[in-house]
């Protein structure tokens, strides 16, 4: 996790970024681009088309021009040879001359524009002026300009190439003097070009030293007054060239034959509004490119925040969880993959939740189980209550189906398992000799056995295989229980309440419980051991002689209370120093015990047998009466004298044993006792190896 988030860290881009970057990349800056080179594409066509409609009529505007021109030049000629002009001239009379040139203008087709008749000194006589139409910055050449032109510099000057003219001499035919000079023509102005460009269908600049001077071109915006105009050299070919800001496609062409190019020119482009059509189209692809782009970045951005969201959301609830808050709730808001998540996100948080809730509530169940286990183990010696809370911690611990805790006892022949607790299973058939199943053989070799669910019932090779009694499982955990320096029990779990497997984990907290276990099961039996020693006669086994004095109560109190008899036998062997004496204080030892056994086996389980002392031993017989007591003790006797004793059973032993009856000898333990004593006496005075029922005095005379 440290890692992942270091890593997180290192990353500055967020995802959305990332998404947003990637939708640029793949939608707007594509688009971009095919928009530009889509636009210079059309914008070229545009320019293509207007470059060749420029060529194609080209020519045939120069050729117009020039046809103008000669025309003017012809019916400038035909005016100054006019008679009437001639006359008027001759006459001297400017009125007359006005009146002639406005009569020779009107005259014939093809209008010009002015006409002026100077004198022979140069002086202007007369003058018929239409009105020009130039670009502002431009005026008419006076009659003065465009006769001193070629005169003084032989170059035209800047206002007399403001038109088309023709100077001719008026000569008096009968005396072939010249009477005055004629000069008409054309202006070079807006009008003219205008008939060029109705005429042959394309646009016509007239350019004097770099200045526009009139032009079919309608004036575009953005172009001021006056426009300048770069002049390219001319050609055939339409080059790039500018008017005023605005750049065609034109073909220049001398205004006047004489004339360079580059001083008055004719400039045949296409229209400004193409141009301007082109530049428009552009603009408004690249203003479409940017809404574009904008719409698509706000799309992007809208797009990735739809993606991003929610998994923003979803990381915002794993940090949570991780911190612990399985409360986590994120809204689906789509039915797509990142919906789909957002909802196994929500039912994997409601799980873990129900989850945890589970695992706390198993957590304070195994406290409360290992509480009541210490508090068992702490305050308890019953064995069998222990037996069962260790069974009942191990299976609450691992939350197991089912357990068993079988205790391994000594048997002949070997050692066999019987169940002492049981948990969750039928373990009524269920008992093993050690080295059967899988619990016998736990008890046999002290390992612990664990199987995993993979595993199965006894799959593996390396298992013992099951025996039929015991349980079935799927999954399972077998330990053996140390205890009095063996294996004292083994403990069985078998499967888990939620079907999944055990864990090597819980083999460790199995076999941390066996060894508490084991220790509590050693304290037990060390109690227990000292509580029968504290009542048990340490030689011979029997009980002794303060546990004979509590029986011996209880059985007064209880015969009193039901009225019911009891005889108390006191045996005493015959001439037992003899056979200390004889064969030894050890051989006497064995004597006592084997005397102890043999007289335990002729008595009923219910009848007490103690060692009173020495080498006498006391017996109670409950519901029993003097009869009976006198056939018990006969018994006895009989069976002791009949039985020989010692290693090589060479030594002889008899007894003697005085009977007392309750109630007929004493109804208190005093003198019940003294009776059985006197009784006894009775018996060694007689000759010993006999047994004597106590008898009163009374009892004494009447039998
Ligand atoms: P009697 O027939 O009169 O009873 O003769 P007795 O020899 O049995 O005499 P008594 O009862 O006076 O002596 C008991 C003897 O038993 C004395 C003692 O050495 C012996 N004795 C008592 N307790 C033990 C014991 O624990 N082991 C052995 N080996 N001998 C014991
Ligand atoms: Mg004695
Ligand atoms: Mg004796």
């Amino acid at each position: 996790m440290v890692g992942t988030t270091a890593c997180a860290k290192g990353n500055i881009l967020s995802l959305q970024s990332k998404l947003f970057a990637f939708f640029i990349g793949i939608v707007v800056v594509p688009l971009t681009v095919a928009a530009l080179l889509i636009s210079l594409d059309v914008f070229g066509l545009l320019r293509h088309q207007d470059s060749e409609r420029v060529a194609g009529a080209a020519p045939g505007a120069a050729a117009l021009y020039n046809e103008r021109v000669g025309a003017i030049n012809d019916r400038v000629r035909s005016i100054g040879a006019d008679p009437s002009l001639k006359t008027a001239l001759i006459t001297g009379d400017s009125l007359t001359i006005e009146s002639a040139l406005r009569q020779a203008l009107n005259g014939k087709q093809g209008n010009l524009d002015f006409a002026m008749v100077l004198d022979s000194h140069n002086k202007l006589l007369a003058q018929v002026r239409g009105q020009p139409m130039y670009l502002p910055g431009a005026a008419a050449p006076t009659a003065e300009e465009m006769a001193a032109t070629r005169t003084v510099t032989g170059e035209p000057s800047m206002a007399s190439l403001l038109a088309a003219y023709t100077i001719v001499p008026v000569i008096n035919g009968s005396s072939s003097a010249t009477v005055g000079t004629l000069i008409a023509g054309d202006y070079l102005d807006n009008t003219f070009a205008e008939e060029l460009a109705s005429s042959t269908g394309i646009d016509v600049t007239m350019v004097v030293q770099g200045q526009a001077v009139a032009s079919s071109l309608k004036n575009p915006p953005g172009v001021t007054n006056p426009w300048t105009v770069a002049v390219p050299p001319s050609g055939t070919q339409p080059v790039r060239a500018t008017i005023g800001d605005h750049p065609v496609d034109a073909v220049v062409h001398a205004l006047q034959g004489n004339v360079p190019a580059t001083t008055a020119a004719l400039m045949i482009s296409g229209p400004l509004s193409s141009q301007a059509r082109g530049q428009a189209l552009l603009a408004s692809i690249l203003g479409f490119l940017i809404v574009a782009a904008l719409g698509a970045a706000v799309l992007g951005l809208a797009l990735t925040r739809a993606i991003a969201r929610p998994l923003r959301e979803l990381a915002k609830g794993a940090n949570a969880i991780a911190a612990g808050d399985y409360d986590q709730h994120i809204a689906v808001r789509s039915t797509d993959e990142v919906g789909q998540l957002a909802r196994a996100f929500n039912e994997m948080t409601g799980r873990l939740a129900v989850h945890v809730a589970d695992l706390q509530e198993s957590r304070e169940e195994l406290k409360r189980s290992l509480a009541r286990f210490g508090e068992t183990l702490r305050s308890t010696h019953d064995l069998d209550k222990i037996l069962h809370v260790v069974l009942d911690t191990s299976v609450d611990a691992l939350r197991a189906l089912g357990g068993t805790l079988m205790v391994v006892r000594p048997c002949p022949g070997g050692s066999e398992l019987t169940v002492a607790a049981s948990r969750g299973v039928d373990a009524s058939e269920l008992r093993l000799q050690a080295g059967e199943g899988i619990a016998g053989s736990v008890a046999m070799t002290g390992e612990p056995v664990f199987v995993p669910h993979t595993l199965g019932s006894g799959q593996s090779h390396r298992l013992p295989l099951a025996a039929p009694v015991e349980p079935p499982f799927e999954s399972a955990i077998w330990v053996p229980v140390f205890a009095q320096g063996r294996i004292f029990a083994v403990l069985s779990l078998f499967d888990r309440e939620d079907d999944s497997s055990f864990s090597a984990g819980d083999l460790d907290t199995v076999l941390s419980l066996a060894d508490q276990a084991g220790v509590a099961i050693d304290n037990v039996v060390l109690h227990q051991e000292a509580q029968r020693l504290a009542i048990t006669d340490g030689m011979t086994g029997v009980w002794n002689h303060r546990y004979f004095q509590l029986r011996f109560d209880q059985e007064m109190d209880r015969s009193a209370r039901f009225r019911r008899p009891f005889c108390l036998l006191l045996c005493d062997i015959d001439d037992f120093k003899y056979v200390n004496d004889t064969y030894g204080h050890p051989q006497g030892d064995s004597v006592l015990i084997e005397l102890a056994r043999r007289v335990r086996s002729e008595v009923r389980d219910i009848d007490v047998l103690a060692r009173y002392g020495g080498e006498e031993f006391v017996l109670i017989l409950p519901e029993t009466d003097a009869d009976g007591g006198a056939r018990a003790a006969e018994k006895i006797r009989r069976r002791i004298f009949e039985s020989s004793f010692g290693k090589d059973r060479s030594i002889p032993v008899t007894m003697s044993i005085g009977v007392a009856c309750f109630p007929r000898a004493g109804t208190d333990q005093s003198t019940l006792l003294r009776a059985a004593d006197v009784a006894l006496y009775q018996a060694k005075a007689l000759g010993k190896n006999r047994s004597i029922v106590f008898q009163s005095p009374e009892e004494g005379k009447a039998s």
